[in-house]
C-alpha cells in the first residue's frame, strides 16, 4: 500500500469522517479544522483502545457519501485500510495516512519471495533472503504483488 504522508482536503462530500490514533489526528488537524469552519457536517473516531472489530462497526454505520481519513501508524494502517475496504469504501472515498516507522514488502524478481524491509531502503539495496541475490529496491509498487520491486543491483557499472 502507498498511502501519503499528508491528508488534502476534498470538497463536496456529504459527511467527513475522520478514523486515527493520537498522532494521526494531529496530522488530520488542518483538514479537521477546515471542515469545522465551514460548518460540513463529519464524525471522528480515535482508535486508541479500540478493536478491530469496533471499528468495523463505526464504518459500518455509515452512510454512502461519506469520505474517510484515517491517520495512523503505517503498522496497523495496512490492517485498517482492509476493513475500510470490506465496509465498501474505494480509493475515490478515502485518503491513508501513515506515521511512524513503515515496512513495506519487497518482491524479488529473481525467486518471486517478497520480505519486509524498512521502507527508508527505497532506492538502496537489500539482499534477499531465499535467493541471496543483492537487490536494488526501486519505487515501483506493484498491486499485483502488494509490493516495492526489487532488480538485480548494478555493480559499478554506472559508477564514474
Ligand atoms: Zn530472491
Amino acid at each position: 500500500m502507498k498511502g501519503t504522508l499528508q491528508p488534502s482536503f476534498v470538497p463536496s462530500k456529504r459527511k467527513y469522517l475522520f478514523c486515527g490514533d493520537q498522532e494521526g489526528m494531529e496530522r488530520l488537524s488542518s483538514v479537521i479544522e477546515k471542515v469545522r469552519k465551514d460548518h460540513l457536517p463529519f464524525e471522528s473516531f480515535m482508535v486508541n483502545g479500540k478493536q478491530e472489530t469496533d471499528i468495523a462497526r463505526w464504518m459500518e454505520n455509515q452512510k454512502m457519501g461519506s469520505y474517510l481519513y484515517i491517520a495512523m501508524e503505517w503498522n496497523r494502517l495496512t490492517d485498517v485500510k482492509k476493513i475500510a475496504e470490506e465496509c465498501g469504501f474505494s480509493e475515490e472515498e478515502a485518503q491513508y495516512i501513515g506515521h511512524g516507522e513503515r515496512f513495506i514488502n519487497v518482491y524479488c524478481f529473481k525467486c518471486h519471495q517478497k520480505m519486509k524491509v524498512n521502507s527508508g531502503l527505497i532506492h538502496s539495496c537489500t539482499t534477499c533472503l531465499q535467493c541471496h541475490l543483492v537487490l536494488s529496491i526501486s519505487d515501483h509498487y506493484s498491486s499485483l504483488h502488494e509490493s516495492y520491486l526489487g532488480y538485480a543491483a548494478t555493480t559499478g557499472s554506472d559508477l564514474s
